[in-house]
């Protein structure tokens, strides 16, 4: 272990990892923004995507449809080249990166798509606050993810903020928590909770120690985090909750267990409680081998 953060822009002490606890929260904002960066990228790819997706599939995040647009001719197709290097740059270096943590922690898998890759960093973060080159690793996800953010010419709109965790008279609300960029509170979509946002800022500090893999989710919202980061194959969200609650099912045969155990309930403002369960477990039966039957 090094005495001072490996990363290139930090001279704190490293606290007996490799980068410290704030370069960690920093790369846990640049893989939780990424999905929406490859978005925007995509969409910068050619001018026509921007008609082409008018009345398309709702896609999360994506922004309202403009009526005033329907029927405005589809633009020539524009490839524009940066954006093009700025994808490939991201989705190598993230690819690579996963790859090299993945083999040094013994769990040799591999994410091709930048959505994937970056979920499953997320959820090795202490792996890597620990791990030989996470100096590295940081320099280059941060300088490939600015390269990229360089080129969108909007304010980053979405921003990570880690759970809500608000509780209310022993409820507690698992959403997780986006804000915008330059408004100064958040508000969570399904309690109605309003955070400021340099406080959650600093409260994902703490979440950034656990990870995705400990959180505790309830079906429907594991398999929105699933879909979200676009590790289902061709499942949808309610596809991919209907074979979670599957796996978590009692098996005819009594002395059988069910693949997935429940962890614990939880309780949602105004509803009764549903089953929570451990992320990492559903990770773990996701990326079991399929078996021909
Ligand atoms: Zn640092
Ligand atoms: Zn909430």
């Amino acid at each position: 272990m090094s005495d001072i953060c490996n990363a290139s822009n930090c001279d704190q002490p490293a606290g007996g990892g490799f980068i410290c606890r704030d370069t960690l929260v920093e790369l846990e904002q640049y893989l939780a923004e990424t999905p929406w960066l490859v978005h925007e990228l995509t969409n910068a790819l050619s001018k026509q995507t921007r008609f082409a997706t008018q009345g398309g599939g709702a896609s999360k995040g994506a922004p309202a449809t403009d009526a005033r647009l329907e029927g405005v001719a589809v633009q020539p197709l524009i490839i524009n080249p940066d954006a093009s290097a700025a994808l490939a740059s991201l989705a190598h270096t993230l690819l690579s990166w996963q790859a090299n943590l993945a083999d040094t922690v013994g769990q040799p898998v591999r994410y091709p798509k930048p959505a994937q890759s970056t979920a499953w960093l997320m959820s090795n973060l202490e792996q890597i606050r620990t791990f030989v080159a996470a100096g590295d690793l940081y320099d280059e996800i941060r300088s490939a993810f600015n390269y990229g953010r360089n080129l969108i010419d909007r304010p980053t709109e979405r921003r990570y903020l880690g759970d809500c965790g608000s509780e209310m008279e022993d409820v507690y609300c698992p959403e997780p928590l986006w804000g915008r960029d330059k408004e100064p509170t958040a508000t969570c979509k399904t309690c109605g909770t309003i955070w400021e946002q340099p406080a959650r800022l600093l409260a994902i500090r703490e979440q950034a120690v656990t990870g995705l893999n400990d959180r505790i989710m309830t079906a429907s919202e594991a398999a929105g985090v699933l879909v979200a980061y676009n590790l289902t194959g061709d499942a949808d969200e309610i596809k991919m909750t209907d074979r979670i609650r599957k796996w978590a099912a009692q098996p005819k045969d009594p002395t059988k267990k069910p693949k997935l155990a429940k962890r614990t309930d939880l309780r949602m403002v105004g509803e009764r409680a549903r089953p929570g369960y451990k992320f990492g477990d559903i990770l773990a039966i996701l990326n079991q081998p399929r078996r021909t039957a």
